[in-house]
């Protein structure tokens, strides 16, 4: 039923307030609402910065683009992949190539991580407890470690390191990002290996 709904549904209206300039040597790049974009091409959904010239497609600095496949079709990869589905079943459900699902997966996963910074990252979190998990996790013929922190009254998911040791680099990773988020009152450091949990140290 997603898929039929979103393939049935029109692509939404352009807006040129909500884009911004990509070029980085541009006067108006990153800045939005300031009425520097134009409507480029209604067909090719592209923009125009008036101050520098240059166009841009709407899927710019998005995980759409330069993608050549139907924004349905990887909307709802991208959405099972999120849930777990494994690669194999969309392979076959789909009809794509295992690699494709992997680059989509990957650039949806860089998106998501400068989203992250831009948004969580910008030292504006309330940070009044924040636990810290540590994973261990089995890969094909490796383990690795994914210590992740999120804020205890607001569940809101602070960030996470993978490293193939665990360390105190790995800790050290994972508290800068914290810290990124903004200042620590105090700090619950929860550890787990596997099924086995150890018990919490003050
Ligand atoms: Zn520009």
């Amino acid at each position: 039923m997603l898929v039929s709904n979103v393939s049935n549904k029109r692509d939404a209206a352009m807006d040129p307030h909500k884009q911004f300039c990509h070029n980085k040597g541009c006067r108006a790049y990153g800045r939005k609402g300031e009425g520097h974009v134009l409507i480029h091409s209604q067909k090719e959904r592209r923009y125009r910065c008036k101050r520098c010239g240059r166009t841009f497609t709407e899927t710019k600095g998005t995980a759409l683009y330069r993608i050549h496949k139907p924004k349905w079709l990887v909307i709802a990869v991208l959405t099972l992949l999120a849930y777990g589905c494994p690669v194999q079943a969309i392979v076959a459900a789909f009809g794509l190539e295992e690699r494709t699902v992997a680059r989509w997966q990957r650039e949806a996963g860089f998106q998501c991580r400068l989203l992250h910074e831009h948004l969580v990252e910008a030292g504006r979190v309330l940070l009044l407890q924040v636990q810290a998990d540590e994973i261990r996790v089995k890969a094909v013929g490796a383990i690795y470690w994914l210590a992740s922190a999120l804020e205890v009254r607001s569940r809101l998911w602070l960030g996470g390191v993978v490293s193939a040791h665990r360390d105190r680099e790995l800790i050290r990773g994972l508290l800068w990002r914290v810290r990124a988020c903004g200042s620590v009152e105090k700090v619950l450091l929860v550890t787990a290996t596997g099924s086995q949990a150890t018990p919490a140290r003050p």
